[in-house]
């Protein structure tokens, strides 16, 4: 039962859970006793953990109009030092809670606790540090200009001011709940804007429990609103609402491309982070023993739910039969197990629908002629697990090979020479990331030249950090989060001319 999984969680979990989930608008939680419920899982157990409020037009329009109005008032006529004490608080906060939102996330979403604890709350910690520090280092330039104007004699003082963008819509996924939340928080408040988030109808339980947070900071009302609801009411009332300046969504290319048309329409600002099928390519002369390593971090992470998980790996020709082996056995070797038993290395996808559609891919490889190398145990009964699967023997236009799975699903290709394996790696519709596995350094240097990815990595795969740019090139999106230039896209610039004698 839900009990026995809770009895050993934070009390602050348990209390949490007992709640009535209110959205957060205006600084405040918001009864919504009109609003349809929408359950809340425990992917590991298939069971309901709580209810949240569908909202729609009204909630949106509510929380549009919080931040507009918050855009304008106080918020803006804080120093930048205390608006990056604000995120500083913020981060605070995160630290001082982790343990229990480490716990939510892992419930709520089934990762495993230590993901949950160094990447969803200790990086997004990291991230918010980090961006607290741009708050008051935001500039603009002064540039010489040659204008010509009358009257004659007259002189110019031109420089560029750089102002918050305005009101941010933020849609985001299920896979990374709250990284997504703090990418797109932090970013706009170290920017001056406001942001109303609209989390994933799935995950929701962290951004309410951020909610919180916001309210303890004191952070000024209307600042950051958070309003749950499925995609195509709540999701699509905020992509369209006239009054945001900027939308930020992080989900799939199809739905990423009905919100840039959208935003379009609307000449909003957007930025898009959406899906991959990012290769990984494994040379003959790549370090020996990297099959552990090759698996957890690249292939299964987060049982493949990332959108630049390697989901095609490519393999030098002399060393494939045997590479393909060995990672089958590391698949076929992780211990299936809810998110929050420390110990369990394959935990379930987050839910039963994604549970059938990562299926539905794997029958239909096999269907087409592919080869499952791993993957045929018996899953655990309870919860929505599937087995991690390498298959094998595909060609370049299988469906497997060429559409994002988000499961712990992966392709493997052999290929005959560095130009074939380019080939190969840039065969295809996505450009979010790749990466080499080589110890020669030349070959290494011409392939990060040579690869369409957002992303390149050498002797890696999937790690990131608020300093360096994240996104996509080609159907992977537009912009990029993270760094400078993560932050640029919360931000206008305006010119000023001035005259004088
Ligand atoms: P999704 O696109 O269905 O949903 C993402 C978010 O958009 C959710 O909050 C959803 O409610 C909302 N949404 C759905 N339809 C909408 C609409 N018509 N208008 C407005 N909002 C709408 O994706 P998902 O199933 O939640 O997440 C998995 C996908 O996200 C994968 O394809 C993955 O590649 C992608 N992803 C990309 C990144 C990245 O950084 N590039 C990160 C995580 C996930």
């Amino acid at each position: 039962t839900l009990e026995q999984t809770l009895i050993h969680l934070h009390p602050d979990v348990r209390d949490f859970l007992k709640r009535d989930q209110q959205i957060f608008i205006g600084g405040a939680f918001t009864p919504t006793p009109n609003a349809d419920r929408i359950d809340v899982f425990d992917p590991s157990s298939g069971l309901a953990i709580t209810t949240i409020p569908a909202c729609g037009n009204a909630e949106i329009n509510e929380a549009v109009a919080a931040a507009r109005s918050a855009l304008t008032g106080e918020w803006s006529r804080l120093r930048p030092a205390d608006r990056e004490r604000a995120i500083q608080k913020l981060a605070d906060l995160l630290e001082r809670d982790g343990e229990v939102f480490a716990q939510l996330e892992s419930l709520n979403n089934g990762k495993n606790i230590g993901l949950s604890r160094a990447i969803e709350v200790g990086a997004s910690v990291d991230y918010l540090r980090y961006m607290a520090g741009w708050a008051t280092k935001i500039e603009g330039h002064t540039l010489d200009s040659s204008i010509q104007a009358p009257p004659e004699g007259s002189r110019y003082m031109t420089y560029t001011l750089r102002e918050p963008v305005g009101v941010v819509g933020a849609i985001i996924p299920w896979n990374f709940p709250l990284s997504m939340l703090v990418w797109k928080v932090g970013t706009a408040l170290a920017a001056g804007c406001t942001i109303v988030v609209k989390p994933s109808e799935e995950t929701p339980l962290t951004a309410l429990r951020f909610a919180h947070l916001c309210h303890e900071a004191g952070l000024p009302a209307g600042v950051v609103n958070i309003v749950t609801g499925y995609g195509h009411s709540a999701g699509a009332a905020l992509a369209t609402h006239p009054a945001i300046d900027k939308l930020a969504f992080t989900g799939s290319t199809e739905v990423g491309k009905i919100i840039g048309h959208n935003a379009v329409d609307g000449m909003k600002r957007f930025t898009l982070e959406l899906g991959g099928k990012s290769p990984m390519l494994l040379f003959a002369d790549m370090q020996d023993n990297q099959d552990q390593l090759l698996a957890r971090l690249g292939l299964f992470f987060n049982q493949g739910q990332v959108c630049t998980a390697a989901t095609r790996v490519l393999i030098e020709r002399s060393i494939y039969e045997q590479t393909v082996e060995k990672l089958a056995k590391v698949a076929d070797s992780l211990a299936f197990g809810p998110g929050l038993d420390p110990t369990a290395e394959m935990n379930p996808v987050v839910s039963a629908r994604q549970r059938d559609r990562v299926k539905g891919f794997i029958e239909r490889a096999e269907a087409a002629g592919a080869c499952l190398s791993s993957g045929h145990r018996a899953v655990p009964e309870r919860g929505y697990f599937v087995a991690p699967t390498l298959v094998s023997n595909v060609t370049p236009d299988m469906e497997i090979v060429r559409e994002e799975v988000f499961g712990p699903v992966i392709a493997a290709m052999p290929f005959e020479d560095e130009e074939h394996a380019l080939h190969l790696a840039n065969n295809t519709s996505y450009g979010l990331a790749a990466s080499i596995w080589s110890t020669d350094l030349n070959r290494a240097m011409r392939l990060t030249r040579a690869l369409k990815a957002g992303t390149v990595w050498v002797n890696t795969h999937n790690v990131l950090d608020a300093n360096l740019p994240f996104g996509g090139m080609k159907q992977s999106g537009l912009g990029r989060e993270h760094g400078r230039e993560g932050l640029e896209h919360y931000l206008e610039t305006k010119t000023v001319t001035i005259r004088y004698q």
